[in-house]
């Protein structure tokens, strides 16, 4: 009869939102496969999975056992039960379905026969989706027609060899650099070579705004509001773009399984489609991501605590430090804490009480510290001049790919019995230490000062721009007070509270190197 699959709240909300599509899971046992369900259970989460991949959800799970079809009359019943359902738009229990998903054809089609009984139930309502392994499928076009015949007649047997060429074809083409067969690509057009002029372009934006410290929701947004869709023609969400900007694809190299592709001599190959950003811009977008796996980014770059925390609402959340001398005269050094003042509609940074390792000893009215600290680093960026850093490679890259080559090179010979296990562990540890020092250096250029001088020119123009497209947002103007500044230092104020400059110590960052004006 079929199984009305367990949903949880959020997804339902989902559902109801239009932000899921609702589909009926289809799976089947033929003669040959094992005896236990263990068959139609690997479908059915395959299928699962698939419909995530679409933005669908399986909320409804059909299966057969159809080990006796070789009697030509046997009754597949929930293959009947579902074309009901097709019918009705609804299961016998009332869940909505729109749509359709299997793991191969050859699981839903038996016969000729039933594939043109499903696809007329199927057609009967407009807008419903149909998927297989093989990707998403218009059952509403005319060719599909005879195609979905001629899988019926393809033994299975045969369809599996064509699987297995496929799946080996696939490895020989990423190898010699060539397209992948499948979907067309977010970012190029449908022969997946050539760059699409907008799409493309969007990208290679985004790589290097997120690079220069703009963040994925806010580049989101943007896409949002420029009306820049997924192939599937939905919008973007903060992972489908992050997603997007993660594939070394769009530089031009290929992976399989999260790994790159590479030549016997370890270096990736270089596929023969349009590069969409440099392999020196993607390697720093690869750096930032694998730096803040599961962790929170901080004002400079550096990673603290897990993620779960909303992204910064202030100016100088994080940059914003205590400067009340402690007992012993240094400084408190606390981070500030934003609080809401509702008196003046403005928020405060003040000092972490006592609990929180605070002196609770200082407090600014926010508007005033932003506009100074503002008009203070726009001032100190104009001087630079607008080198552009993005081409600059990280000096250890070399290294760590060697030591990547060594230790593989070292684990092939182990495992071919060619050294002995107190060297091999001995070694081992040794480069891996290596890696992880190599690795933590690599993260720190990326992160480092260099990352937001890209876009100097016009800053203070887009800094108070009113028009979205071209203004900076929060993300990005932290992103050039952290390259700026290390720390605005607020110090105690007497009484009277009128807003005294003098009293915030902006400690600036040594590496931005700004040239004497007698120099230029
Ligand atoms: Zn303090």
């Amino acid at each position: 009869m079929g199984n009305t699959v367990t949903l949880t709240d959020e997804e339902l909300d989902m559902i109801k939102a239009g932000l899921l599509i609702p589909v009926a899971g289809y799976a089947r046992i033929s003669k040959d496969d094992e005896k236990d369900r263990h068959g139609v259970k690997d479908q059915h989460r395959d299928n699962r999975v698939n419909a995530r991949k679409y933005g669908w959800i399986v909320v409804y799970e059909y299966e057969d056992n159809d080990r006796s079809a070789s009697k030509p009359n046997v009754v597949r019943k929930d293959f009947e039960t579902m074309l009901v359902a097709l019918r009705r738009g609804r299961t016998t229990e009332g869940v909505e379905i729109r749509g359709v998903i299997v793991v191969h054809e050859d699981r839903l089609i038996r016969r000729p026969g039933d594939y043109e009984r499903f696809v007329e139930e199927f057609t009967l309502d407009d807008g419903r989706v149909y998927a297989d392994e093989q990707g998403k499928k218009d059952l509403y076009s005319d060719d599909v027609e005879t195609m979905g015949l001629m899988g019926a007649v393809i033994s299975k047997a045969e369809s599996r060899r064509m699987r297995k060429r496929a799946r080996n074809n696939h490895r020989r083409r990423a190898a010699e650099g060539k397209v992948p067969r499948g979907k067309p690509r977010f970012g190029w057009l449908e022969d997946k070579i050539t760059a699409h002029p907008v799409n493309g372009r969007a990208i290679n934006k985004a790589a290097k705004d997120f690079i220069a410290g703009r963040s994925t929701a806010s580049i989101t947004l943007e896409w949002r509001r420029k009306g820049i869709l997924t192939t599937e023609g939905n919008q973007f969400k903060q992972q489908t773009l992050a997603l997007v900007l993660k594939n070394p694809r769009i530089c031009g190299y290929r992976s399989i399984n999260g790994q790159l592709v590479c030549d016997e001599k370890g270096n990736p190959i270089v596929g023969e489609w349009d590069a969409l950003v440099t392999p020196a811009e993607w390697k720093k977008i690869d750096a930032i991501f694998k730096a803040r796996r599961g962790k929170v980014v901080g004002p400079s770059g550096e990673t603290a605590g897990e993620l779960g925390l909303r992204e910064p609402k202030y100016l100088l959340t994080g940059l914003a430090r205590c400067g009340k001398p402690k007992a012993d005269g240094s400084l408190c050094l606390t981070r500030h804490r934003i609080t809401w003042v509702p008196k003046h509609s403005w928020h405060n940074y003040s000092c972490q009480p006592r609990c929180n390792g605070g002196c609770a000893g200082t407090a600014r009215q926010g508007p005033a510290v932003d506009e100074f600290v503002t008009e203070a680093v726009l001032a100190k960026l104009e001087e630079v001049t607008a080198f552009d850093v993005t081409d600059v490679e990280w000096e250890g890259q070399e290294q760590l790919d060697d030591r990547y080559r060594r230790l593989s090179a070292l684990k092939t010979q182990y495992a071919s019995g060619g050294i002995s296990d107190g060297f091999f562990f001995e070694t081992v540890r040794s480069l891996e230490v290596e890696i992880d020092r190599l690795r933590g250096e690599q993260r720190k250029f990326v992160l480092s000062g260099q990352q937001a001088l890209t876009t100097t020119a016009n800053i203070r123009e887009r800094w108070f721009a009113d028009d979205p497209d071209v203004a900076l947002d929060l993300s990005q103007k932290r992103a050039f007070l952290r390259l700026a500044l290390h720390a605005v230092v607020i110090h105690p104020a007497g009484k009277g509270g009128r807003f005294n400059p003098d009293l915030l110590e902006l400690r600036w960052r040594k590496e931005i190197q700004v040239p004497s004006l007698a120099a230029a």
